[in-house]
């Protein structure tokens, strides 16, 4: 693995850089398999990952000793688990440190394909709303299907350029930008990323991050938290964009409590002497990353009328359908988007209603189905969400019928007629339905498993 030379003596003078070690560390060819599981997906399983080692920084993460199959393991599927590189669940400890009350806070992700920041704000936040926006519409793909597994209820996907918030002024109590980089911390993950590595490229990257704070700070809230991150070693794009964010907004940057043992490198930045935080991977057990915090001083702490737009109702026929096929909790409200009859948490409403006016949502709350006539189609998303298995009897499945139903191959149960919910170690996958003669598989077939 040849790093290119002209990041090597950039880095020369950056604190806590050591050329033979970063060298040694990209030859030695060593691979780390981290994984943050759902509190919110408690199975059996669940509590094997304690005798793996913790990431001492999220209480969630966890060290595999290898790397096995994710895709022939259903509770992958299933949600139960994310596929995360270690340093970057470090936002865990930077919102318990700026954050500690998390109730009704609305929270901003910018750029957040393929999800990891957004699955994580979505466990840290269970009690607030999290807009997760990605604007290259593949990846908000990706982006909506991990979000769907994930299974909370509280995460709208948008699928906009970052200035589209713009109207969204004093909005959010946090905004998150793990911002598109030049990537030099994920080439040890990542050896393409070596050849589309230039200073140009470094050079472009700090004029895009700039881009996009600059059109999303005005949707922070006085005192609101801004979370800047990258996985590049290059200043110009780390503590450079710390001072710049210092020279042009009217900010605090906060510093971060670090334990020894993490060997996490705090830096300040020249201009401001802004903390930031550097992982090193020859030091820390993770990838390459930069985080810094900051607080808006200025602004105001609530946000002035934003135009809303009517969301379309569910008709009191479609209610009495879908109640008798699932009883949700009162503190769900219902709305349509075409024929889907979505649930989101009262307390949002008037939020969804302003999101919808101002940008193109893929995905609110959780989808529940559609009625036709006297039936009800439940939605794939309601199965893997922490709705269902609440109130649904589920089937549960063994390890080779949950491939099966993943990979949309037939297999047989022996069930009464009708929809039912299948599961693995008691965590839904998706839903059935049981016929006379056969099963239907209604396991989304954009997302079913290929490898044999
Ligand atoms: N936060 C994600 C996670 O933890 O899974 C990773 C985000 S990745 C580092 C950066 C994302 O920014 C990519 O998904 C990329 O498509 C998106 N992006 C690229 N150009 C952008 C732009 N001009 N504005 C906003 N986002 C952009």
């Amino acid at each position: 693995m040849k790093i290119p030379e002209q990041l090597i003596q950039s880095l020369h003078n950056t604190k806590g850089f050591n050329s033979k070690a970063f060298e040694a560390l990209h030859e030695s060819g060593e691979t780390i398999t981290s994984i943050r599981i759902n509190p919110f997906k408690t199975t059996i399983e669940k509590s094997a990952f304690n005798q793996y080692e913790n990431i001492g920084w999220c209480e969630n993460g966890y060290y595999l000793p290898e790397r096995p199959s994710f895709t022939l393991d259903p509770l992958f599927h299933a949600g139960a688990y994310y596929v995360q590189e270690a340093s970057s669940m470090f936002l865990w400890q930077v919102l318990q440190q700026t954050i500690t009350d998390t109730a009704d806070k609305k929270v901003f992700d910018v750029c957040a394909a393929p999800g990891g920041k957004s699955t994580l704000l979505a466990t840290y936040f269970k009690d607030g709303l999290v807009v997760s926006n990605e604007v290259i519409k593949q990846r908000a793909n990706i982006l909506n299907e991990n979000i769907t597994k994930w299974g909370l209820p509280n995460v709208v996907v948008t699928n906009n350029d970052p200035k589209q918030f713009q109207s969204l002024e004093n909005y959010f109590d946090a905004i998150v930008i793990d911002a598109p980089c030049s990537g030099s911390g994920l080439f040890r993950k990542d050896e393409e990323a070596i050849d589309e590595w230039s200073e140009n490229n470094v050079q472009l990257c700090s004029q895009r991050q700039q881009r996009i704070i600059a059109d999303t700070f005005n949707c922070l809230k006085q005192g609101g938290i801004l979370i800047y991150s990258t996985c590049s070693y290059s200043t110009e794009e780390d503590e450079a964009i710390a001072d710049w964010i210092c020279d042009n907004f009217n900010v605090t940057n906060i510093q971060i409590q670090l334990q020894a043992e993490w060997n996490i490198t705090e830096t300040q930045s020249v201009k401001h002497h802004a903390y930031g935080y550097r992982f090193w991977p020859y030091l820390v057990k993770g990838e390459g990353f930069f985080i810094a915090a900051f607080k808006k001083n200025d602004g105001d702490t609530d946000a002035n009328k934003i135009k809303t737009q009517q969301l379309v109702t569910t008709s009191k026929n479609e209610i009495e359908v879908l109640q008798s096929f699932i009883q949700l909790s009162s503190a769900y409200t219902f709305f349509k988007q075409n024929e889907t009859i979505r649930a989101i948490e009262s307390k949002w409403l008037n939020d969804i209603q302003t999101l919808a006016k101002h940008l193109f949502i893929k995905k609110a709350g959780i989808a529940i189905g559609s009625v036709k006539g006297k039936d009800f189609i439940p939605s794939h998303e309601l199965a893997v969400s922490i709705l269902s298995s609440e109130t649904l009897a589920v089937i549960d499945l063994d390890k080779e019928q949950a491939l099966q139903y993943l990979r949309r191959q037939d297999f047989s149960v022996t069930s009464e007629k009708g929809w039912h919910l299948v599961a693995y170690c008691g965590l839904p996958l998706g839903f059935i339905k049981v016929l006379p003669n056969r099963i239907n598989n209604y396991y989304p077939n954009e997302w079913r498993i290929l490898k044999q």
